[in-house]
Formats: C-alpha cells, structure tokens, sequence
C-alpha cells in the first residue's frame, strides 16, 4: 500500500489514506511520485466544476521515478526519471495514427478507469489519468516522458511533509 490524498466525493476535503497499487497491466507504468503540483483544475475538479468520477486521487502534475513497467512498455523503464502528462494519448486513434497526439479522441477517458483501489477493494479514478497526489501512481504508457534527474529526488511531496 502507499499512501494517497484521496477525494471521497465532489465537493469534500481529500483526506490522506492508504491505496492499494496493483502490478502496472499491459501498456502501464508504475511511477514513484517525487513532486506534484497543485493547480486550480485540482480545485475545479475537487468542487465540481469539472466532472470527476469519485472516489478518485487527484494530482495531474507530476515528477517522479519509474518503478515498474507494463507488458509492451518500451518507451520507459525502470529508474528512469520521468515527468507525467497529464490525460495521455491512446496511441491508438485515428488521430493518433496521422501523428496528431494532442487530438487524441480518447485521451480524457483515462480519469474513468480505475487505476487503484482502498483498501476495501473500493476502486478510485486518476484525476486527468494522474493521479499524482500519491507516492506511487499506475498511468498509461504515454503519460510518462524521460526528464533529466531531478536535483529534489528524494525529496518527498510536500502535501506530505511540509517544505
Ligand atoms: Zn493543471
Ligand atoms: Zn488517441
């Protein structure tokens, strides 16, 4: 288990908790959260504004270290330093085809797989296929992109020990 700032429902504070991770599945990247950051869609979707299945981990924004890898993972690997994107590319539609990712017609649906669960077996959401506001988040294979080594790793998130 890690532990996660979980959203129970829109419109609720997010409340620390211990998540249950699973093995990243094919085509996913298990990623140890270095740093998040805090943005005004967290609230957008915190409260609402936007739509958000729930209960979900928010937290688009994120930096971190691969842990694991997927079946078909070739883009990342293990150890290496990587920044997420947040509501991914599919790599798979029409548009992803013609080399135009940032139209991707799929990409928004990442927020309503679940990608980990309570420990109860409750399944929770990625806010925007993120879900970074967490020490360790599963996301799709086109959500990781190699960085250079962070100069704050190891340095853990401030949500969970104040800077
Ligand atoms: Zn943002
Ligand atoms: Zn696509």
């Amino acid at each position: 288990m890690v532990r996660a700032a979980v959203l129970p429902e829109q419109g609720s504070r997010l409340e620390v908790a211990d998540i249950v991770l699973g093995a990243p599945g094919p085509g996913r990247v298990r990623v140890e959260v270095a740093a998040a950051g805090v943005c005004h869609s967290d609230l957008s979707l915190a409260n609402g504004t936007l739509r958000q299945p729930v209960p979900a981990v928010l937290g688009h924004e994120g930096a971190g270290v691969v842990v694991e890898v997927g079946e078909g993972v070739t883009s990342v690997e293990p150890g290496d330093h990587v920044l997420l994107n947040w509501s991914p590319p599919c790599r798979d539609c029409w548009f992803c085809g013609i080399g135009e990712p940032h139209l991707c017609e799929r990409a928004a649906e990442w927020a309503d797989i679940a990608h980990a669960t309570l420990p109860d077996g409750t399944e929770l959401y990625p806010g925007l296929g993120a879900g970074a506001f967490a020490e360790q988040t599963i996301v799709p294979r086109a959500a990781p992109s190699r960085s250079r080594r962070t100069s704050r790793w190891p340095r853990p998130p401030c949500w969970a020990a104040p800077c």
